[in-house]
């Protein structure tokens, strides 16, 4: 690692030992007197408020949008919405735990001069494949994202939920065209072993088709399980969801405030972030927001 300002131009460059470089022109004095600070935190600090951001924006609309067809009886929207709901809020928290736990360790690294690309070594990796993870078949392995499974057992083991794993079935069988999307506004559908069924009534929304007056046990609202599984997987996303933004708020706020990246830059960022009292990131002073102190292990509340 060598750190330099270039000659001509107000540059401060971080050249790595694998070739690598890395270079700022946006720099504040204290910036200019740490330059390798100055190159390598604001880099990761607004790369780790990026991903923070991207999950609250798109899980909060995922539940709203969610909620609205749930509410209007628009079983296939509400059905795909909440799957992505559930995958959204999933790797939300498994992304929070793998990188607290990375930034509880890059905290722990021994001051001195190359602290900066020690601590860039520790947190780029997770951050690659958090951020920029993919599936996609012709992806670099360190791009590679988990399976969408791996994320959902880890929210139904951190949840105590363990039934998350089969909502997360069923809801997926529903967004396509399957069992799940062809029942989706059918009646309970009963078969005998026999192979003998039971007659199933559709219906876009739940109607009574038998007469309350007549036999109030006859009564068949024509609709069946599926509606309460997907308003129960919203119900749990969403109260995760309440708990997890400002929880995981605390990892990218830890990062910023331990780093000093707002310090070494020249143009200012992360405005209207911060709340006033007693701490800004809103930890009432459980963290110590300074190098060497422990980062706490982030953990959801079992249901
Ligand atoms: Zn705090």
């Amino acid at each position: 690692m060598q750190a330099t300002t270039s000659a001509d131009e107000d540059w401060l460059i971080v050249k790595f030992t694998d070739g690598s470089i890395l270079a700022t022109d946006d720099f504040s004095d204290l910036g200019r007197m740490r330059p390798a600070a100055a190159v390598i935190y604001p880099e990761l600090d607004s790369r780790l408020w990026a991903w923070w951001l991207t999950h609250a924006w798109s899980s909060l609309e995922l539940a709203l949008a969610s909620q609205t067809a749930i509410r209007g009886w628009s079983l296939a929207s509400a059905s795909t919405l909440s799957r992505s709901l559930l995958e959204s809020v999933a790797a939300f928290w498994y992304e929070t735990r793998q990188l607290g736990a990375s930034w509880g360790r890059a905290k722990n690294l021994p001051g001195g001069e190359d602290r900066p690309v020690r601590v860039r070594q520790e947190l780029n990796p997770r951050l690659l494949k958090a951020f920029r993870g993919t599936r996609l078949k012709a992806s670099p392995e360190f791009l590679r994202a988990p399976n969408v499974l791996t994320w959902v057992e880890r929210l139904a083991k951190d949840t105590g939920v363990p039934m998350v794993t089969e909502w997360y079935d069923k809801l997926s069988d529903a967004a396509h065209p399957s069992s799940y999307a062809r029942t989706l506004y059918s009646s309970v559908t009963m078969m005998h072993d026999s192979c003998g069924k039971a007659e199933t009534h559709f219906a876009y929304s739940p109607i009574a088709t038998g007469s309350l007056e007549e036999d109030p046990d006859s009564v068949d609202a024509a609709v069946n399980e599926f509606p309460r599984l997907i308003a129960d997987a919203w119900i749990l996303c969403t109260d995760v969801l309440l708990e997890l933004l400002p929880l995981s708020f605390k990892l990218p706020a830890d990062f910023t405030l331990t780093s000093r990246a707002l310090d070494l830059v020249g143009s200012p960022y992360l405005r209207n972030m911060w709340t006033d009292d007693p701490c800004p990131c809103s930890c009432g002073g459980a963290i110590a927001h300074k190098w060497a102190a422990a980062f706490p292990p982030l953990r959801i509340s079992q249901r």
